[in-house]
């Protein structure tokens, strides 16, 4: 009897076993009255089991939890690949997908989707001045105000730097221009960033919906439309057509022309006079380049110098610009002594940041025996925020040559009197745009408050585009001290 028992609970305790290493902890044997040796074993196999499982149970949580964290992981990546971690919005990468989708889509009859793409304007110029962190805090708005502006349906991307675009699914052109206006409005009111109240504009170009075409055309397309506002001025909105890919591919053209044209001798020099508005005596000259193209004629800077910029060729074009007037104010040379006479030669951004700008134009005016103080730069408030270190770095080392500093374009953009004082400049020129209805009451009071502003900086005056004896006259009796436009010396007329 009791060895039927005992094998009983020696079934039951080898049965238990097996369920338990086959894996189901909640196996357990009953234990007999006994209280023998044998039910000790089986007590100790119970104990053991629940401890198994109590163990296998926080194991299995461990690997819930840790296997969550991956999926997070997982998800946080893919939002990382997909999202741009400033705004929030979609990126290029999801902005293509979401395209792609909507060519599909378009593909099998639906109406096709419009996309707008916008390049804020002078937005490097916030960097520059107020900090990185408030372009950062610009970048968020700007996205915030998209994204308030359009529907839920539609994606609101960041490209990089300050480049926005907006997909409009299964929009009518007329809806889509409408929408791209509307953006344009909605970023017209100030931002107060870092207690600066900024002005943000953007040039916006639409690439209508079209059947048919790929996810790789449209952002093209609307890129060059986006592009022709930028060069009509900024703060507008150009709706692709295809004669704009046109006037890309003839940018492309003068751009390889105009490489080939300095070496082939094709860039002139046109100096025109500057006056003291007090004597009418010529105290200098502003070099302006042209360019005598073999097919084209003679060509103004604005057909090419924003290309050169762009391209970087604009310091060949300066350097090339140095040497050719270091060789004419040698070449004046006797006529010159004992006057009063010094060129202005224009820079632009990159030329005014380039390491050696001293150094070259001391070479320059070293070859040609002239007198350092016979040469002037002219700079932009604009151009020098572009990299200040090195431009003022480039400035100074001028200074110490002897070489004269001059402030051109006063009046546009961040012009700011603490700035001017901290630059080492002599003189300060008025934009033409301010003394063009000078004759007009308000702008009277207006230049004459920025001609005393330049005076209480220590500075000289020049007013520039004077066309008429009256500007003269009223510049003169308002203490500006140089004048240069086409009533002073021959009248040339841009054809
Ligand atoms: P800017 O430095 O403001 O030059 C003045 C521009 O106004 C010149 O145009 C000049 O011809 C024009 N102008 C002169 N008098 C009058 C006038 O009475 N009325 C009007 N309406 N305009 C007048 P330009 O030569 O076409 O030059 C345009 C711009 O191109 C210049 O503006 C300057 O920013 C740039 N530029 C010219 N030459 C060079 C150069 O050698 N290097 C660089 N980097 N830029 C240059
Ligand atoms: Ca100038
Ligand atoms: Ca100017």
């Amino acid at each position: 009897m009791a060895e039927e028992f005992v094998d009983k609970r020696l079934d039951a305790l080898v049965e238990g076993i097996v369920r338990l290493s086959s894996g189901d902890l909640s196996a357990r044997m009953e234990v007999s009255p006994a209280r023998d040796s044998m039910d000790a074993v089986i007590s100790g196999v119970n104990l053991l089991a629940e401890e198994l499982e109590v163990l296998y149970e926080d194991l299995e949580q461990r690997v819930r939890d840790r296997t969550a964290r991956l999926h997070a992981a997982q998800v946080e990546l893919e939002r990382m690949a997909m999202y741009d971690s400033l705004t929030g919005l979609p990126n290029r990468t999801l902005l293509r997908r979401r395209i792609d989708d909507e060519t599909l889509a378009a593909a099998a009859g639906v109406q096709p989707a419009a996309l707008i793409l916008l390049d804020l304007d002078a937005f490097k110029a916030v960097n520059d001045s107020l900090g990185h962190s408030a372009g950062d805090q610009v970048l968020i708005e700007v996205g915030r105000r998209l994204e308030s502006t359009v529907r839920e349906s539609d994606t609101v991307a960041r490209l990089g730097g300050d480049e926005f675009a907006v997909l409009l699914p299964q929009t009518a052109d007329e809806i889509a221009c409408e929408i791209a206006e509307r953006i344009l409005y909605a970023l017209r009111p100030a931002m107060i960033v870092s207690e600066t109240s900024i002005r943000i504009l953007a040039s916006i170009g639409v690439r209508c919906g079209e059947a048919g075409q790929s996810g790789e055309d449209m952002m093209r397309d609307a890129d060059t439309a986006m592009y022709v506002a930028k060069n009509l001025g900024r703060s507008n909105v150009q709706v692709f057509h295809p004669a704009m890919l046109q006037a890309t591919h003839e940018r492309f053209t003068i751009l390889e022309e105009l490489r080939q044209a300095i070496p082939a001798g094709q860039l002139r020099v046109h100096y025109q006079p500057l006056v003291s508005l007090q004597t009418s005596t010529i105290i200098g000259a502003e070099a302006l380049v042209r360019w005598q193209h073999p097919d084209r004629g003679l060509l103004y800077p604005d057909h090419f110098i924003g290309i050169a910029e762009e391209s970087g060729l604009v310091v060949d074009i300066g350097e090339w610009m140095i040497n050719a007037v270091a060789a004419q104010l040698g070449d004046w040379g006797d006529v010159l002594d004992g006057r009063d006479f010094a060129v202005r030669i224009n820079l632009s951004a990159a030329e005014s940041r380039a390491p050696g700008l001293a150094d070259l134009i001391d070479r320059a005016l070293a070859r040609h025996a002239v007198p350092t103080d016979r040469f002037i730069v002219e700079i932009t408030e604009t151009s020098l925020m572009t990299d200040p270190e090195a431009s003022s770095a480039n400035l100074l080392g001028l200074r110490e040559l002897g070489v004269g500093v001059e402030i051109d374009d006063f009046g546009t953009g961040y012009s700011s009197i603490s700035y001017l004082r901290k630059l080492p400049a002599q003189a300060v020129k008025m934009d033409s745009s301010l003394i063009e209805d000078i004759v007009d009451d308000p702008r009277l009071k207006f230049v004459a408050a920025v001609l005393q502003l330049i005076e209480a900086a220590g500075l000289l005056s020049v007013a520039e585009g004077i066309e008429t004896a009256d500007q003269a006259r009223l510049l003169n009796r308002m203490g500006c001290d140089y004048g240069q436009g086409y009533f002073f010396g021959r009248r040339q007329r841009r054809q």
